[in-house]
């Protein structure tokens, strides 16, 4: 089954096409296409490979055998309102960052020392389980190559409602407009933002895309910005950091074109 979805609105970043999605219903291996979550980490370019997302059937979240059980369709603010609700810690930092748990597995999502390969302890492929043991993973990173359907959790009681305000403090200086969150990742020792900044990129626009004024780590959609425009800024900055710092930044932003990562 297929889905039209518009990617110009369903992506963080407000930008993309309108195309038909494969639904996945049941655990199949998906061969040639690229999956996505909630695109809250994605730019499209106007020709994206052939894409796929989990059916509702992976939307759940319940507790069996001493373990959470959580389907990869399961948004984050699903899995925050369940650990809030049945008194679990852990999953405080998952306020305001928005995604499926796919993504989120994916890219080990997370905030500082909070991520959330932290507490994983399985997924569920097309292959079967895989233990946390046999996956590597970093900032920002897994080795996670294939659809991820399921993933199970350890459970440690008392919800931390101090996190959940520190947490929300810490976003405070997130911008508004469009993004798909950080567009960089901080190389080791350093923050992108501050080489940004450094690189007087903070604020700086070109057509309808920039570096937001209030965080400038954030590349944002000022209305109507486009792939073009995204790609150009995002070289802009890489070239002005290197020549500043010698410093090579990497995105962390997934860029998908017809020849993807
Ligand atoms: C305002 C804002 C704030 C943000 N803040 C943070 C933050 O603090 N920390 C942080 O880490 N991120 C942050 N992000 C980025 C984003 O929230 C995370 O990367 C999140 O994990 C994306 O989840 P998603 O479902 O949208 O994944 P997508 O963006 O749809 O996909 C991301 C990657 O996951 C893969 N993927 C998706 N589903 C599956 C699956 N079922 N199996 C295997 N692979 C899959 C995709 O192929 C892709 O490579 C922010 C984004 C926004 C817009």
């Amino acid at each position: 089954m297929f889905k039209k979805i518009n990617l110009a609105t369903y992506s963080s970043l407000k930008i993309g096409p309108i195309v038909d999605v494969f639904i996945i219903n049941e655990i199949e291996k998906i061969e040639n296409t690229y999956i996505i979550g909630g695109c809250n980490n994605l730019l499209f370019s106007n020709n994206p490979p052939p894409l796929a997302m989990l059916g509702c059937e992976f939307d759940f979240i319940h507790i069996k055998d001493g373990r959470l059980h959580v389907g990869a369709a399961t948004p984050s603010g699903k899995i925050l309102s369940f650990a809030k609700k049945n008194n679990l810690a852990d999953f405080e930092w998952m306020q305001k960052l928005p995604g499926t748990l796919g993504g989120m597995l994916k890219m080990n999502a997370g905030l500082k020392k909070w991520e959330i390969c932290n507490t994983l302890l399985a997924i569920k492929t097309a292959n079967g389980w895989v233990k946390k043991e046999d996956i590597a993973y970093a900032y920002r990173y897994t080795n996670i190559a294939e659809t991820v359907f399921e993933a199970t959790f350890a459970i440690k009681e008392g919800f931390d409602y101090d996190a959940l305000a520190l947490f929300k403090k810490m976003r405070e200086n997130q911008p508004q407009q469009p993004s798909a969150g950080s567009c960089f990742k901080n190389p080791p020792n350093a923050f992108a933002a501050k080489l940004l900044q450094d690189a007087q990129l903070k604020g700086y626009r070109l057509g309808n895309m920039a570096f937001s004024e209030k965080h400038a780590n954030f590349l944002v959609n000022l209305g109507g910005g486009s792939y073009e425009e995204a790609r150009k800024i995002i070289d802009i900055a890489k070239e002005r950091v290197f020549a500043q710092s010698g410093i090579k930044l990497e995105l962390e932003i997934r860029i998908i074109d017809t020849i993807s990562d």
